[in-house]
């Protein structure tokens, strides 16, 4: 069985290469750390979270390494559920976000719906550029299209970072509103008043938190066209 070796189909080879690779072995070897620092704080921490979940947040992020969810909230394993794709985009038409939104709010009846964007976003400024990506130019197409909605107020800033960063908070606030206009959010509303979509913006720069004070929870703001009525049963 030579050639398995070679090949590592038996596990060793490969295992080997691994082990000699350091930001994949450190993960392994800080997770024990994490664990038994857990256990030393609260020895059932581990048993408590096996029972199941109960978080009170959906977070809905950019992909970037720099704004994970629960370090940036000083939250905990358990406290917030979290979807993230580049540029923190919510679209209608997603069957992943409207699934994550679907379950955090019907199923876990989370009170609270933050969509999370940060100050120097590549994913916005690739937006803002003509230059092509790959697949990714039609994601953020989407971005192009808060873009037209806003040139003008950003064809008048001149200086790139402020176009950037204004962008970054434009789309924060139509993302918000567009998790505002699904059904999931609409219908969870006729029946309860402590659901809040809210729009958020991490800079990265200094670790601090804006909210962007566009925090919703009801229909009267989305517009008529928007505005769906209760759905008839039959
Ligand atoms: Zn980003």
């Amino acid at each position: 069985m030579k050639n398995d070796d070679k090949n590592g189909a038996n596990g060793s080879a490969y295992k080997l290469t691994l082990a000699n690779n350091q930001s994949y072995a450190k993960l392994l070897s800080n997770n024990r750390s994490w664990v038994d620092k857990q256990v030393e704080q609260d020895p059932e921490f581990f048993k408590t979270l096996a029972k199941g979940q109960s978080p009170e947040i959906l977070w809905i992020g950019c992909a970037d390494s720099r704004v994970p969810a629960n370090e940036v909230t000083g939250t905990k394993p358990g406290e917030v559920f979290v979807h993230r794709n580049i540029a923190n985009v919510c679209v209608h038409t997603d069957m992943n976000m409207l699934s994550v939104l679907d379950y955090a709010v019907n199923v876990l009846k989370v009170k609270h719906v933050i969509v999370a964007g940060h100050y120097g976003c590549g994913g916005v400024a690739a937006a803002l550029s003509n230059k092509q990506f790959g697949l990714i130019d039609n994601w953020l197409r989407h971005i192009k299209d808060v873009y037209r909605l806003h040139s003008h107020e950003l064809d008048r800033i001149t200086d790139q970072e402020q176009k950037v960063n204004r962008l970054v908070e434009l789309n924060v606030t139509e993302q918000a509103y567009n998790l505002c206009k699904t059904t999931i959010i609409q219908n969870a509303w006729k029946e309860r008043d402590d659901l809040f979509v809210h729009g958020w913006i991490i800079d990265i720069a200094t670790g601090l938190i804006k909210d962007l004070g566009v925090s919703a929870n009801n229909s009267n703001q989305l517009g008529y066209v928007y505005e769906l009525s209760p759905a008839e049963t039959h």
